[in-house]
């Protein structure tokens, strides 16, 4: 079975989720301050890893994220990344170099 590591910190008004395979590290990058706690990624997330935060505090003043992440959930499909419409949501996928590498190798052995 493939390993996944996952991780997540905060940066400012980011909240920076990592998943790390063999091959790929994809980033999902939520910064709160863009977010207008429109809820369609909540409504949308397959793996149901968003849930509204405390709005009404948020409203009120509070300086909270208004979407929570449940990173053990989390599969990083990146729909919220595509659907937010202010952007609040990024994803980056990182192929790992070692990988490319294999991959070259294998390519040439196929071609030879
Ligand atoms: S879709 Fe974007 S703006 Fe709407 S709640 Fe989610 S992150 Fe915030
Ligand atoms: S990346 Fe996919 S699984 Fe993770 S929170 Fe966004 S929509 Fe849900």
């Amino acid at each position: 079975m493939m390993e996944i590591e996952k991780e997540m910190e905060v940066e400012g008004s980011h909240i920076i989720a990592k998943q790390r395979t063999k091959t790929t590290e994809k980033v999902l990058d939520y910064d709160y301050k863009r977010c207008a706690g429109c809820s369609i990624c909540i409504a949308i997330c397959p793996k149901k890893a968003l849930q509204e935060g405390p709005l009404q505090e948020i409203a009120k003043g509070l300086d909270a994220p208004p979407v929570l992440i449940d990173l053990d959930a989390c599969v990083f499909c990146g729909m919220c990344a595509n659907f937010c419409p202010l952007k609040a949501f990024k994803m980056t996928v990182e192929e790992k170099p070692e990988m490319s590498v294999i991959e070259e190798t294998a390519a040439k052995a196929a071609s030879a």
